[in-house]
């Protein structure tokens, strides 16, 4: 392993070796260090991904990463009624072991160098900065060097935190998942993801059926506020109730947190930034982070070229990431936040409102933080425009 680049990359996630290809495609000599022996593996991810958001990564939905094509929805309200969603744009269910995969020969092939099995466990300082990062590689331990360090590190991110970021999760910004890979169930259209809300089966959250075949989906939950339960134990309390998901095989089991908000201000300090699920960069609404990655990759990318150009990493410098990206994603990101909070207050029969009151397009518009429709629908409802403060 040399000992000085232009940026180190803490994990090997969309969001670390996205950045990685990037900024080598741009002539950066990038380090990307992922602390586990494989990348991709262990999944903790439902592997959804929207069409435009495939292609934005660089991918045309034919590799061999993609398991099943998938044109539009099924939202069940807790009285078992159903919203359709829109077939367009459509998108794929991936394996993800094997898409982290293909981003990272991407990123090797544009030039940067990738070691797993190295654990980034501290920072280098000099004169109060940042200046690289301590690890550990075949039992030894390194010193490397470089501009700027880019935490790509996931939920837990350490490295974040021991740059001085408030990246922390409180109970409020983080959703607990848990998810089965199953064999042998009944899916009625395998073509169709499927998500089931209400507050006794998935407090905060969602139950969701994922197809990667005909008779084989990601069958998962997430949830906000478990009452003390696990959200294993919500997931296999509804699986037991259908018997043409209880019939199938477990592939697969995962767990994993979500952020859900709790946005942070500033990403950066002098010669570091962070990105991906290290600083929040998820949906709060559905919990997908493949997308934000993607997004915040090219903003990224385009920072810290110009600032390693000019030859000032310093913070000031690197703020410009923080304007981009609220700009860009955060404004937008934000009002999706409220309203996951507006969700945290509303009751199953609310829920069975939106049934009769919302179409499918309204819920995708939902997830980009429109939510002039729903606002209108609130103010006819006496109980309902009490909670419309939530959303301003
Ligand atoms: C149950 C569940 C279902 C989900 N479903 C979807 C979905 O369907 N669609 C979607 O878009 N998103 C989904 N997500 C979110 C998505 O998986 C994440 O947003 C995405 O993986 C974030 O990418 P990332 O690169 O930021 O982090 P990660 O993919 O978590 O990658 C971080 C990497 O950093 C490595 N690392 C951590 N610490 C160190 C260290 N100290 N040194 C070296 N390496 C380190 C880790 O090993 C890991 O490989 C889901 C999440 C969960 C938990």
């Amino acid at each position: 392993m040399e000992q000085k680049y232009d940026i180190i990359i803490i994990g090997a996630g969309p969001a670390g070796t996205l950045t990685g290809k990037l900024c080598a495609k741009k002539g950066l000599k990038v380090l990307i260090l992922e602390k586990r022996p494989e990348i991709g593996a262990p999944k903790r991810c439902a592997e959804g991904i929207g069409l435009p958001d495939l292609k934005r990564i660089g991918y045309t939905g034919k590799e061999r990463f993609v398991t099943q094509a998938i044109d539009g929805g099924i939202v069940i309200t807790p009285n078992g009624g159903t919203i359709e969603m829109p077939k367009e744009p459509g998108g794929y269910i991936l394996e993800r072991k094997v898409f982290d995969k293909f981003i990272a020969y991407d990123a090797a092939i544009a030039g940067a160098k990738i070691y797993t099995k190295a654990h980034v466990f501290d920072l280098i300082w000099a004169g109060g900065k940042i200046a690289g990062v301590k690890l550990t590689y075949n039992g030894e331990q390194k010193d490397v060097y470089c501009k700027i360090v880019i935490a790509a590190d996931g939920v837990e991110s350490k490295i974040a935190r021991i740059a001085g970021l408030p990246s922390g999760n409180t109970p409020k910004t983080i959703e607990s998942g848990y998810q089965y890979e199953m064999a042998n169930i009944d899916i009625p259209d395998p073509h169709k993801i499927y998500t089931y809300l209400g507050n006794d089966i998935a407090p905060r959250g969602y139950i969701w059926i994922f197809p990667k075949g005909s008779h084989i989906a990601n069958v998962g939950i997430g949830i906000g506020n478990p009452n003390g339960k696990t959200a294993k134990y919500y997931l296999d309390k509804w699986i037991a109730g259908k018997p043409e998901i209880s019939k199938g095989s477990i592939i697969e089991e995962n767990s994993g947190g979500i952020p859900i908000g709790g946005f942070l201000e500033s990403m950066t300090t002098d010669n570091f930034l962070a990105i991906g699920d290290a600083a929040h960069q998820v949906n709060p609404l559905h919990g997908g982070g493949l997308a934000e990655s993607s997004f915040s990759a090219e903003i990224a990318t385009e920072v810290i070229i110009d600032t390693i150009k000019s030859g000032d990493t310093s913070n000031s410098a690197l703020d410009r990431y923080n304007k981009l990206w609220w700009e860009k994603r955060g404004k937008n990101l934000k009002k999706i936040e409220k309203i996951v909070h507006l969700l945290e207050k509303v009751t199953d029969s609310d829920l069975n409102l939106a049934q009769s009151s919302l179409c499918g397009q309204d819920i995708l518009d939902l997830t980009e933080g429109k939510t002039h429709k729903l606002i209108r629908i609130m103010l006819k409802n006496p109980r309902l425009a009490t909670l419309v403060k939530y959303l301003k």
